[in-house]
């Protein structure tokens, strides 16, 4: 079964993925523990144009969608669906809806052009179940912010710049999750580590059935 993990900058998804996935081992599934955009040496390649620092040229914001899909094509055919055949378990950081919530709900981009590339790409396919770790932006962005301190001065300009698109990001995973009830859980994020992890468990415990 496919396991994603979801939600914004500073939300704390790493150390649960890692999390997520030692909660599986521990019950003895075989677990492969990827990532989006990337997963495997060529879908990373596209990662690195995507989010490339330097730029040469600005990237479309159609590029962007299209190169999301390719290394989520590339990702699929090479490492989730062979492990899902085999019958392990994959728990992924960041899949689908994270291109509805960024390139959708912080880009601005028409939800119906996404759902044309999904069903393209994914024929039908989609998470068995998908952790949403939300969190208030404002809290969200002081996490970030306190990873970089090297800003100095230029923080608070960065604050201010990002806090609309990840209002506008989180409304987007909010509205999926809303749509989705019985895929989605929602970890509330702006607990303590432990308590979210004591959450996520009570979730895997009532909705993987193991
Ligand atoms: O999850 P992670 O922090 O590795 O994501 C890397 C970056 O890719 C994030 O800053 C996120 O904003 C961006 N991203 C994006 N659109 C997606 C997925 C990730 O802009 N669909």
């Amino acid at each position: 079964r496919l396991i994603t993990l979801e939600g914004g900058e500073g939300v704390g998804k790493s150390s649960n993925v890692a999390f997520v996935t030692a909660w599986l081992e521990a019950r003895g599934l075989e677990v492969v523990s990827t990532r989006e955009p990337g997963g495997t040496p060529r879908a990373e390649a596209i990662r690195a144009l995507l989010l490339d620092p330097a730029p040469a040229e600005p990237l479309s914001v159609d590029a962007e969608l299209l190169l999301m899909f390719a290394a989520r094509a590339q990702h699929l055919a090479e490492k989730i669906l062979p492990a899902l055949a085999r019958g392990a378990w994959v728990v992924c950081d960041r899949f689908t809806d994270a291109t509805y919530a960024y390139q959708g709900g912080g880009r601005g981009l028409d939800a119906e052009r996404i759902a044309i590339l999904e069903r393209f790409v994914q024929k039908g396919m989609t998470p068995d179940l998908t952790l949403l770790l939300d969190m208030p932006v404002e809290a969200a962005s002081r996490r970030v912010s306190s990873r970089l301190d090297d800003l100095g001065g230029e923080r608070d300009r960065f604050e201010r710049e990002q806090r609309g698109f990840f209002t506008a990001v989180r409304d987007g995973y909010l509205t999926r999750a809303a749509a989705e009830p019985e895929r989605f859980a929602l970890i509330d994020a702006a607990q303590s580590l432990s308590a979210v992890q004591a959450q996520l468990e009570i979730t895997l415990d009532q909705r993987t059935a193991l």
